[in-house]
């Protein structure tokens, strides 16, 4: 019997289109709608648009109002699969933020393009094709929010964006897509682990990001605890370190109870606190700082956001990153 699967149209390129003088932008009608009616061979499909948006353009009003839209449509009719249409410049943060706050079985996959739909090569009418077969399969139920993109399922956790314009863009450094579409089927050769599932209506804090280097100072780190920021990520250089400049800044905020994560900004690995000397992450753990389980700085990003606008216990949220 067919599924039926839920397909939202957020925008991005998969929705756009180059005009003559080479601009790749949206125009009156989403290229995709008049194609997803003819899939009705691999589903019954339901269409949902809640708005046509270049992804740079998803704040987190936007990723409360796709998760709004599923729980509402769910609760309204029985849906075997859901497939969200998004650009691909901020499609792993709402993945992740779907992921983390939905807590549904069903299978749920995010997907996009890198070309325009009417483009040489275009693959947004392909990755939508293929996101539904997925979608629809009984293999991809309980793992979590899914990305689906150039033949590969990634987790929402692992995948991000490695390249600004190759197809294959989309890769899950250190661990690898979880699963692959060839033309004959769906094929899953790993399980996600860990589930979590956060209740929130609503994200009331701020959270900033920085990215570390060589000769970095306090500075801003003053600027973020005067801006009232709630919290902050830090992409620390390497297993986790910072240079000593950054350490009375780091101090202040933490002193004020907001919360500084530590991620790497090496893309590989976790960050770690291991090295003892004035900055390192030793010295960095033992002022209070959290160290985050192996997520990239704008995933941590919505994991702080998620987990101040659910409590305000300190403990409860370091024990989130680990
Ligand atoms: N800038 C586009 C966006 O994220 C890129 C894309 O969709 O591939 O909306």
């Amino acid at each position: 019997m067919k599924k039926d699967i839920l397909v939202i149209h957020t925008g991005g390129t998969i929705s756009m289109f180059e005009d003559k003088t080479g601009a790749v932008k949206p125009g009156n009608e989403n290229p995709l709608s008049s194609h997803t009616m003819g899939l009705s061979n691999l589903a019954n499909i339901i269409i949902k648009e809640p708005f046509n948006l270049p992804s740079p353009h998803i704040t987190m009003t936007e990723m409360l109002q796709i998760k709004k839209l599923i729980l509402d449509e769910i609760n309204q009719k029985d849906i075997d699969g859901i497939v969200i249409t998004h650009g691909t410049d901020t499609l792993e943060e709402t993945a992740y933020f779907l992921d983390l706050t939905l807590g549904l079985n069903i299978p749920i996959v995010v997907t996009g393009a890198m070309r325009s739909s009417n483009e040489v090569g275009s693959d947004g009418l392909y990755n939508l094709i293929t996101s539904i077969r997925v979608a629809a399969c009984d293999d991809a139920r309980e793992k979590g929010v899914l990305v689906v993109l150039n033949d590969e399922i990634h987790t929402a956790k692992n995948v991000t964006k490695t390249h600004t314009s190759n197809v294959s863009t989309f890769q899950s450094p250190q661990y690898g897509p979880i699963g692959i579409v060839t033309k004959q089927g769906i094929f899953f050769h790993n399980q996600p682990t860990l589930k979590e599932n956060y209740k929130i209506d609503q994200i009331t804090k701020q959270v900033a990001l920085l990215k570390a280097h060589a000769g970095m100072d306090s500075l801003l780190f003053y600027a973020i605890k005067e801006l009232n920021f709630d919290g902050l990520v830090v992409e620390a250089l390497g297993q986790g370190n910072l240079p000593p400049a950054t350490v009375e800044g780091i101090k202040a905020l933490i002193d004020v109870n907001i919360p500084v994560i530590i991620v790497s900004r090496c893309f590989n690995g976790i960050a770690q606190d291991v090295y003892g000397y004035d900055g390192g992450g030793k010295y960095l753990r033992e002022m209070g700082a959290i160290f985050s389980n192996g997520l990239n700085g704008q995933k941590a990003r919505i994991k702080l956001l998620i987990g101040l606008s659910h409590t305000n216990n300190m403990k409860f949220i370091e024990d989130m990153f680990h």
